[in-house]
């Protein structure tokens, strides 16, 4: 068995885990970042609508409201700086019905107060005039939400990373983890020889996202009552391939559970809808019910009536770690640090579903702050 140390460990090479090892990095620090996976982003990090999101649902004094908002501006600039394909496409909110306009208006009361620039209400008649397809009785537009590609997001990230001499070591998996007062010790086991490692570190980092709380308990040390249960949230995704002429993320009034049934551009212009949610209790299983096709007409049809849906067809789906499944107002990212549980130099990230993608430079520049 071989062993070995380093002074920063990530566990999980998806969005965040990669955002915070790109940031760490660029400080001079030495991570090792340590993915179950044979490559990066393979969970949740590639299975997501790809949005830039502006930050409007969010609670004001919310970490979700705060590191996306932040966030948004960083994934615009790492994008641009790094020629990493991107839109800012914009986004239309639409009030499919009369009742639905006192929703949209208390959402941009929300964007007032979570200081979102430019959301501003448009009549039916201008919606016309930007997207012809789409049918509302009023709309916001939302000028700061956009569109990435989520996979060249974090190969870049990844390159930065390893181009500094920090690593990813994938099909390493956690079996075990202690702490001695000093150091995190792992008992690391590679997912195809069964070959297993013990990797000593002075900070741990847990950004395991589906799985943040299995990997919570296996540290000995830290107590269970610090640990949330990761429920897990399907989304379902169907899409059209072909262009639709459609360049506007469209979106209806959020439901008690998501954001709604979206319409997004892809950066190719086809489109994709979704997602929905399910609650499940197997987190492997990414298959889409065709079944469902009837009930995203249903929802699609509200905001694109013409819509020629015999080429809908079911796409992929991703899976949201929620830890607070009752009150979707109370969801936000629950990060633990030694203020919480006491283990110095461990932080733990649970819950960190949508906007986990756009927050991830945000959370990584917060996450470095806690830590120092
Ligand atoms: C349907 C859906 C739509 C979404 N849409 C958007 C959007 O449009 N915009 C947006 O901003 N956000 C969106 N999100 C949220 C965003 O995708 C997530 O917040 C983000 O991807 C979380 O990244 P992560 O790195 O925390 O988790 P993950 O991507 O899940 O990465 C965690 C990594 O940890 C690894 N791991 C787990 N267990 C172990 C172990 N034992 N040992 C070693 N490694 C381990 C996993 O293999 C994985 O690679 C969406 C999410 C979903 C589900």
């Amino acid at each position: 068995m071989t062993d070995f140390s380093v002074e920063n460990v990530i566990i999980g090479a998806g969005v965040v885990g990669l955002a915070l090892g790109y940031h760490l990095s660029e400080k001079n620090k030495e991570i090792l970042i340590l993915e179950k996976e044979n490559d990066f982003g393979k969970i949740t990090s590639s299975r997501n609508s790809g949005v830039i999101h502006a930050g409007l649902y969010y609670p004001k004094n919310s970490l979700k409201r705060k590191l996306c908002v932040l966030g948004n501006k960083l994934v615009y600039e790492y994008c641009k700086k790094n020629h990493i394909p991107h839109i800012n496409t914009k986004k239309l909110i639409v009030a499919s019905s009369n009742d639905q306009i006192e929703i949209i208006e208390n959402l941009k009361k929300q964007a007032e107060i979570n200081e979102v620039e430019g959301v501003k209400n448009i009549s039916q008649n201008e919606v016309k005039k930007i997207e012809p397809l789409i049918y509302c009785e009023e709309a916001l537009l939302v000028p700061s939400s956009g569109i990435v590609d989520p996979i060249v997001y974090m190969r870049s990230l990844v390159g930065k990373i390893e181009n500094t001499g920090n690593m990813i070591a994938y099909k390493s998996n956690i079996k075990k983890i202690n702490y001695d007062g000093n150091n995190f010790n792992l008992l690391i086991q590679n997912t195809d020889n069964k070959e297993e490692t013990i990797i000593k570190c002075k900070t741990l980092i847990n950004s395991a996202g589906l799985f943040a709380s299995d990997i919570a308990n296996k540290i000995e040390e830290l107590k269970k009552e610090f640990i949330p249960k990761t429920f897990f949230g399907k989304g379902n995704y169907f899409n059209i391939n072909k262009d639709l002429g459609i360049r506007h993320l469209i979106y209806p009034v959020p439901n008690e559970f998501s954001l709604g049934l979206h319409l997004t551009p892809e950066l190719d212009n086809s489109v994709k809808f979704g997602p929905d949610f399910e609650w499940v209790d197997n987190s492997n299983d990414y298959t889409v019910n065709i079944n469902k096709k009837e009930i995203f007409i249903n929802e699609i049809k509200k905001y694109l009536p013409d819509l020629d849906t015999s080429s809908l067809s079911p796409s992929y789906a991703g899976i949201r770690p929620i830890i607070e499944k009752n009150d979707q107002s109370k969801r936000d990212f629950n990060i633990q640090t030694v203020d919480i549980h006491s283990i110095p130099h461990l932080v733990n990230l649970f819950g960190i579903d949508s906007p986990g993608l756009t927050s991830s430079l945000a959370l990584a520049k917060h996450i470095e702050s806690l830590l120092s």
